[in-house]
């Protein structure tokens, strides 16, 4: 059985080991410019030609059962076509409100989960005006193609918005109020094609210049009710979407209950932890949910981590100790870029917190 993956990063390559050692195989649709390093040799690597149909793409990407994708920033109607020929799983109308901010918070919203209030502004003016009803400060995002913090402005007063002159040609815009959280959690959920559900326990995560650092399991410090409520939450989107595959949510904490911030219609880097520390990891699970298989189990005993490789190349002796778990993409190494991740394991959060720590330091020396 073969499945076709958009895309030819890290996920692509997670999902695509996960599945081979299933009896699976896999082809990849690349984009132009795109890195193909972290699928070498695992896979046809197919990059459409200009006017292609899909019926021909079909067919060079090996007649695949499903198509599913990597990221969220693909062309839908695309990826929509390939519905004449297969399965498409995420469904193209959830990537579709996923594409953009307005949409998945007003989605969101619109599904009784809470969100920080927003308000779309398509010029300068109406962000003023935005900002003036929210009350600042605000944090303006671009609607559509922000990643990691990219396209974003975060105003305290008026006064801030000059920062944004050069900025014109980026509407429209989605001005959001600026949360004060405690903390930043994530949730990674699958429903299968047969309707089945399965949610992952909730992790906690730290960024760093905007991109994921290290993420943490069990969340202890948030009640045990709000943590339920995301998972809940999470499922009664997956069913308002139709959706199959693996969905992740990203939230804030906030003294006063939790808030999504954002919906990303894949595997996500804060569930990569699912690896080597549950029955099931998120890879092996969005497989098994795109080929109505039985879900797999969840459930975490004691503590798991990650710490994101970013930029650096530790040597692999330095990080194979006991309870440490290397993985590396194969992708050529740029500042910040991440080339790889190590997944920890330890019996009580406590001690997970000091061993990320530790490992921390190991990686990228001290503070
Ligand atoms: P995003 O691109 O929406 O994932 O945002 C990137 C990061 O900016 C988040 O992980 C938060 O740390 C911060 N951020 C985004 N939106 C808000 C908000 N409304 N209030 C406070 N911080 C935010």
């Amino acid at each position: 059985m073969r499945i076709a993956i958009c895309g030819t990063g890290q996920l692509a390559r997670m999902m695509a080991l996960a599945g081979m050692a299933r009896g699976l195989s896999f082809s990849f649709v690349k984009s132009p410019g795109e890195d193909v390093r972290p699928v070498e040799a695992l896979g046809p690597v197919i990059e459409p030609l200009p006017q292609e149909s899909v019926a021909s793409l079909f067919e060079r990407l090996g007649r695949p059962q499903v198509v599913t994708t990597e990221k969220e920033g693909i062309d839908v109607p695309f990826y929509a076509d390939f519905a004449q020929c297969c399965d498409v799983f995420p469904p193209a109308e959830a990537v579709w409100v996923t594409q953009n901010r307005l949409r998945e918070k007003t989605f969101l919203n619109a599904q009784g989960v809470p969100t920080a209030a927003f308000r779309a502004a398509d010029t300068l003016e109406a962000v003023a005006v935005a900002a003036r009803e929210l009350g600042y400060p605000v944090i303006v995002k671009t609607q559509e193609n922000g990643y990691d913090g990219k396209g974003q402005w975060r105003l305290s007063s008026e006064d801030d918005l000059a920062s944004m002159q050069a900025a014109e040609a980026s509407a429209p815009w989605i001005v959001e109020k600026r949360v004060p959280f405690l903390r930043e959690v994530s949730v990674v959920a699958a429903r299968s094609a047969t309707g089945e559900l399965a949610v992952y326990p909730v992790a906690e995560n730290h960024h760093q210049a905007g991109i994921l650092l290290t993420s943490a399991v069990p969340v202890e410090a948030v009640p045990a009710e709000w943590l339920a409520s995301v998972e809940r939450d999470i499922a009664r989107l997956m069913v308002a979407l139709n959706y199959v595959g693996v969905l992740s949510m990203e939230c804030f904490v906030t003294e006063t209950g939790i808030l999504a911030n954002e919906l990303a219609p894949r595997v996500h880097n804060s569930g990569h932890w699912t690896q080597d520390a549950v029955e099931t990891s998120q890879f092996e699970q969005h497989l098994r949910a795109l080929l109505g298989w039985p879900l797999g189990d969840t459930r975490l005993q004691g503590a798991a981590g990650m710490v994101n490789l970013l930029g650096v190349e530790p040597s692999a002796p330095s990080v194979m100790q006991p309870g440490l778990f290397f993985h590396w993409y194969g992708k050529t190494l740029k500042p910040l870029r991440k080339l790889g991740h190590i997944n920890l394991r330890a019996s009580t959060r406590q001690q997970l917190d000091a061993q990320l720590a530790a490992l921390l330091v190991a990686v990228y020396g001290e503070k």
